[in-house]
């Protein structure tokens, strides 16, 4: 687990915030849910589940409970809304972290952050069409134009089931072509084998049985509306009939964005899908849903590949060098920063040098000089220190009103 500090923790933080625009134009309200849940919340998850059973930080807590680090948020935001019940379609949004017990490496991490919508209680075709819109719109916002988004319906239950059996008997014929970890996955979830990376399968992968021999009427009709949808809103997407998500909820819908600049095996910025069944299964009434996630640490790295959404530049506007006693940088940090001018200052009576050149390394567009004279005269001067303009001196009282000038030419003027 990482610490994530400045600048990038500022990158975190705007991430959040563009986020937050994007999703709050179209309605969606934000849940915080607790990190740890009780673990009966994410094991509805799906036995064949990796996140839940080989990944989950678990433990069983001073009062005799058996809780988990959440390893995702759709399990917990799908069991707040059983315990609230808020009206139906209830559309959240989250941000934070999440848990799982992998093995670390570039873009994926044992705490990792995501972002992500949930909206519950329809089954319009044309709600699957806004969320994976929605995601598209953030990752332009972001600057991001390298973005592939695959799109995939695994059917009605029983579609999915008739499928998983047809694909369990066909990678069962052709057990020993796979590789020794396609046939340990194939026992647990044959649906995942289709993920397998390895060149080793890729053969017997390319012939398997796809699932759109399998949908209903229903399926297929909602999947196509779906599409029809996205062309209309101008979204670009390609079908890909072997795209099946992580988690075992997802039925009808699933999706995922793809960073173009990233390595295949680790590309997945983001995914989702229709999860009808998951609030019946948490114990609420029976409540269609649909939703993503979006990681932030693949998403920044595809930034950095792209070379958009840069860390912010954080700088002082003002540095006040006081080389009195520091009192008259108490009162002048005081006043600007209450108007807003982001001020900084040195501490413990550093010659005027040394504060110089602090006010240098802070970035700060202007400098304060208060020194015997000024402090006598109840003035100070004000120093460019981006320019060779003579510095002036202004009456402490006119300071805070001449700075604000100065400040809002310059952001006119960029
Ligand atoms: P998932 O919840 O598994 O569908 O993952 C959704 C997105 O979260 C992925 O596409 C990744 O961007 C991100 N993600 C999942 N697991 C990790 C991890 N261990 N570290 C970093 N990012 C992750």
């Amino acid at each position: 687990m990482r610490d994530i500090t400045a600048p990038e923790s500022l990158r975190w933080r705007r991430f959040v915030d563009v986020f937050e625009s994007t999703v709050s134009a179209a309605g969606y309200e934000l849940v915080i849910p607790p990190l740890l849940e009780d673990i009966g919340v994410f094991t509805r998850l799906g036995e064949a589940t990796d996140v839940v059973t080989k990944e989950m930080y678990d433990f069983v807590d001073k009062g005799e409970r058996h809780v988990a680090l959440r390893p995702e948020q759709t399990a917990s935001i799908c069991r707040s809304f059983v315990e609230h019940r808020p009206t139906t379609p209830f559309k959240a949004w989250y941000s934070g972290p999440n848990f799982r017990y992998e093995k670390p490496q570039r873009g994926r991490y044992r705490q990792f952050d995501q972002v992500g919508v949930e909206v519950l209680g329809s089954l319009d075709p044309y709600v699957d069409v806004e969320v994976v819109q929605l995601g598209w719109i953030f990752f332009s916002s972001l600057g991001l134009q390298q973005v592939d988004l695959a799109v995939n319906s695994l059917g009605e239950p029983e579609d999915r089931a008739a499928y998983v059996a047809a694909l369990a008997s066909y990678f069962n014929e052709r057990l020993d072509e796979l590789s020794p970890e396609s046939q340990q996955t194939l026992s647990r979830n044959p649906l995942r084998v289709l993920d397998s990376k390895r060149t080793q399968d890729q053969g017997v992968i390319a012939e398997a049985p796809l699932i759109n021999s399998f949908w209903s009427d229903g399926a297929a009709a909602h999947f196509e509306t779906f599409c029809n949808g996205l062309s209309t809103v101008g979204v670009p997407f390609s079908v890909d009939l072997k795209l099946v998500r992580g988690l075992d909820y997802y039925r009808g819908t699933t999706f995922e964005y793809r960073g173009g600049t990233l390595d295949s095996a680790q590309n997945a910025l983001g995914g989702g899908g229709r999860y009808n069944g998951l609030v019946a299964d948490l114990g609420g009434p029976d409540t269609p849903g649909v939703g993503f996630a979006i990681g932030l640490d693949r998403t920044l790295l595809a930034c950095d590949d792209e070379g958009v959404f840069p860390a912010p530049a954080q700088h002082a506007d003002v540095f006040v060098v006081d080389v009195c006693d520091g009192s008259d940088a108490l009162l002048i940090c005081s006043e600007l920063r209450s108007s807003g001018i982001r001020t900084e200052r040195s501490w413990d009576s550093r010659s005027m040098k040394a504060q110089m050149k602090a006010a240098n390394r802070s970035g700060a567009r202007f400098a304060i000089l208060i020194g015997e004279d000024e402090r006598a005269s109840n003035t100070a001067l004000i120093r460019d220190l981006r320019s060779d303009a003579e510095q002036i001196s202004v009456p402490r009282n006119e300071l805070l009103a001449t700075l604000s000038t100065y400040l809002s030419s310059l952001q006119g003027a960029e």
